[in-house]
């Protein structure tokens, strides 16, 4: 991203920030991942209950080091639900400031949903999109077919780097696609307003992550 896309970014970033704070979310806009590891120490403290759903976000932005290394980190995945904090990151943020999270398994929508008392969502600059059909779409084009590779799944984009069911008309915006055991998007979940302000933060980082 140039410097002339970084400003025009400027724009849609204030815009989805004010939307998820008017949805009750708490928000955060950070330049780059030193800044969003600063944010991140200063958010959570030392030895605090830990848990995250898996993430590539988490690895590459260094966070995952971080609470691993600074907290006391359960990976027993009904162990995520009594955290302090659960850290995960999002599959897709609207402007209209709505989180989009796509699971198979589920136990990390799950907890993101309703147990720790704080989760804090990472997006990189990439996940934003306008609207929830953007979402979905990016979810089946550009988020699972390199998940199902990192996660080795036997599913159709793995092989073919694309979904078996290429319509997002919003008649077909989120149930269609193959019928695979390993299907990895199998719950699609919208967070709207929240019912409890600021139990979730979203953190946008002005650099691309994860899928
Ligand atoms: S429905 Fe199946 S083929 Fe389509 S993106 Fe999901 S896992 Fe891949």
């Amino acid at each position: 991203m140039d410097a002339n896309q970084r400003k025009a970014m400027q724009g849609v970033v204030k815009e989805t920030l004010e939307n998820l704070e008017k949805n009750a979310f708490r928000a955060a806009f950070v330049n780059d991942r030193n800044e969003l590891l600063t944010l991140i120490a200063s958010l959570i403290p030392e030895g605090a209950v830990t848990a995250s759903g898996g993430s590539e976000t988490l690895l590459e932005t260094g966070v995952m080091e971080w609470i691993k290394t600074h907290t006391d980190y359960r990976t027993e995945r009904k162990e995520a639900y009594g955290a302090d904090f659960y850290l995960t990151s999002a599959n897709a943020v609207t402007r209209h400031g709505e989180l989009f999270e796509v699971d198979g398994r589920s136990n990390r929508v799950s907890a993101m949903l309703f147990g720790p008392e704080n989760v804090i969502a990472i997006a990189g600059i990439n996940k934003l999109v306008p609207n929830l059909r953007a979402a979905a779409e990016r979810v089946k084009t550009m988020a699972a077919p390199p998940n199902c590779i990192r996660l080795a799944k036997d599913t159709p984009c793995a092989k073919t780097g694309h979904c078996v069911f290429p319509d997002f008309s919003d008649v077909h915006l989120s149930a269609q696609g193959c019928a695979s055991p390993d299907r990895i998007c199998s719950n699609h979940v919208i967070f709207s307003r929240q019912m409890v302000k600021d139990r979730i933060m979203v953190i946008i980082v002005g650099e691309e992550y994860g899928y």
